[in-house]
């Protein structure tokens, strides 16, 4: 993979991404106790917001939440860019403007509630506001969640899912249910990292500890079944991740101050409808947040395209599959929301309420929500080979997966074939290994099969050529034995290298895993036949060693220039109209 070459990439997230939360918190703002820590800049106040922000200021408090307390702040890593400082933020705040919606959250001292940047009620005072990188610092710090702008309900902060390093792997892994289901051990284990090395880390990153972020997540999910579902209350606290009733309604009260059935009063006076007429019974329907600018066709079509029979189903507006989760089995169905822009609604059947976290949190990866668009529409927009593309269809999304497992299978077995004939392959090793969803919900009848039924296969078990069946069964036994593990959390320098070793596995495959399974928003193919294709459309060389050189340019996005290159309508006589990447062969280098 060639994120390791040159000397020109830093591992740990694209260069910009340095930690530039000031950490002075020394209060200069004249004229009372202000908790407002200017960054020293001298902009004006009608400067121009840059964005996306860069930075993000830093706050810690010397308050005990949950057993954390803040110890030591990291020293500030270098950046190439001008960081966002807090001036910035507050005018960003002032004007409203929802770009920043989950880059960071802005808090009043006066009223004690803590807010979206983009929230509709009146700008407090410079010197009566406060930033937090996370909901979770800001609850720490003592605020409470604003009910007019509900400002958890923001897509994530993109910065988690591009951040390469520990802070990265442990904010995906968090927000995946981790804490919840295992514990702070448990996360520190799947990290290969000490519990005090990580509570410091993220409070001197992200404003909070593990459990504090863990509980901000459990409040929120808390919060969406209050106003979602008709869901008891206890049923609730267990789905949500809570231990007792009692910590459920503590948290609740503390967060949104007002007792969970008031939240549930309250939405119900406002709700119009609850997901329309395609909800299932005891389905739960949720809005999954997304910044614009969006495609939503073309993350359809691309997994409609290579939607697997009997486990999913899609066409350019919406999108169904089987998730396996750790709980039990789902069906989720996905659809742009017709009435509220900035959102896709969702429809999730689960076995098992608590692995509503982990569903959404894998929707979310899978059609790449917490994305930032505008940045990457900054970064290609002006880009000699992709400009016109970006410029004609900005907000292109790098679809990613909710299985990484089943993701690196299904790259494995579509190398040197066709998507439609990856997709038949990956039909029938479903259809004929895959275990049998208890009730079928439509076409959806079977979940993908996991790593240890497909390791204790034999090769001619498998509809392909027998070096690449033995390929998919040496990859499943490493991801059956926990050696090579494709999940949020992954180190993904470190799992590429493991992939390579395998034989059968080159590095076309290694790099759609980081893609795909790994959320690698710098991921590139240079070897892959619609690469090529796309630069020859262009009147550029298309052989691989030009696509790398060309490619360099546009990190740390590569993952996004792919989009845009594989959404090239390559002209072959046919239907050139169709942007959908669909009957373009994938191989291996
Ligand atoms: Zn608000």
């Amino acid at each position: 993979m060639p994120a390791g070459g040159a000397g020109t990439v830093r591992l740990d997230g694209p260069p910009h991404f340095g930690q530039l939360w000031q950490t002075t918190a020394v209060d200069t703002w004249p004229g009372g106790p202000a908790p407002l820590f200017w960054s020293g800049s001298t902009r004006g106040l009608d400067a121009h917001v840059r964005f996306p922000p860069d930075g993000r200021a830093r706050h810690l408090t010397d308050s005990k939440v949950m057993g954390e307390t803040a110890t030591s702040l990291e020293p500030t890593r270098a950046t190439n860019s001008a960081p966002l400082d807090d001036e910035a933020r507050y005018l960003a705040v002032r004007s409203r403007d929802a770009r920043f919606d989950g880059w960071f959250f802005v808090a009043v001292t006066s009223t004690g509630i803590y807010c979206r940047p983009s929230c509709p009620s009146p700008p407090a005072r410079p010197f009566r506001v406060r930033f937090f990188p996370t909901a979770a610092a800001a609850q720490r710090a003592g605020f409470r969640a604003c009910k007019r702008c509900v400002p958890d309900a923001t897509p994530g902060s993109p910065e988690w899912d591009r951040r390469a390093d520990l802070v990265g792997r442990a904010m995906r892994l968090i927000a995946d249910g981790v804490v919840d289901r295992d514990g702070v051990p448990g996360l520190a284990r799947r990290l290969g990292y000490s519990e005090r090395h990580l509570n410091r880390l993220l409070l001197a990153e992200v404003g909070a500890g593990p459990l504090a972020l863990a509980r901000a997540q459990r409040a929120q999910t808390a919060r969406v079944l209050l106003e979602t579902t008709e869901l008891r209350a206890a049923e609730i606290a267990f789905a949500a991740g809570f231990s007792s009733v009692r910590q459920f309604n503590e948290t609740v009260q503390e967060v949104f101050a007002q007792a969970p059935m008031a939240l549930r009063a309250r939405s119900n006076a406002k709700r119009d409808t609850r997901g329309g007429s395609w909800a299932v019974p005891g389905s739960i329907v949720l809005r999954l947040a997304y910044r614009l600018p969006f495609q939503p066709a073309h993350v359809f079509g691309f997994l409609a395209a290579r939607a697997i029979p009997g486990v999913e189903e899609g066409d350019l507006e919406h999108y169904r599959r089987t998730l396996c989760l750790p709980h039990g089995s789902a069906v989720a169905e996905l659809r742009v929301h017709t009435r509220a822009e900035g959102y896709l609604q969702c429809v999730l059947c689960l076995d098992d309420v608590r692995d509503l976290t982990a569903a959404v949190r894998r929707l979310r990866r899978l059609f790449d929500l917490d994305a930032d668009p505008v940045a990457v529409t900054e970064a290609l927009g002006a880009d000699a080979v992709l400009g016109p593309a970006v410029t004609a269809m900005p907000g292109l999304r790098t679809p990613g997966h909710v299985d990484g497992d089943e993701l690196a299978f299904r790259a494995v077995l579509g190398q040197q074939v066709s998507v439609a004939g990856a997709r038949t392959v990956a039909g029938r090793i479903a259809a004929e290994h895959g275990r049998k969803l208890p009730d079928a919900s439509g076409s959806l009848t079977r979940l993908f099969p996991g790593a240890a039924v497909i390791a204790a296969l034999a090769p001619d078990e498998l509809p392909m050529p027998a070096g690449r069946a033995r390929a998919v069964i040496r990859l499943a036994s490493l991801l059956a034995s926990g050696d090579v593990v494709l999940d949020a959390g992954a180190d993904r320098d470190a799992v590429a290298e493991r992939l390579l070793a395998i034989d059968g596995i080159g590095p076309w495959t290694v790099a759609y895993i980081r893609l795909r399974a790994l959320g690698d928003p710098d991921a590139f193919l240079p070897s892959d036949l619609g690469v090529r294709r796309a630069l020859e459309a262009r009147g550029l060389p298309g052989d691989p060693r030009s696509a790398v050189s060309l490619a360099e340019k546009w990190r740390p996005w590569r993952s996004y220039a792919l989009q845009y290159l594989w959404a090239t309508p390559v002209s072959s006589g046919r239907d050139t109209t169709d942007r959908r990447p669909t009957a373009r062969k994938e191989q291996v280098a």
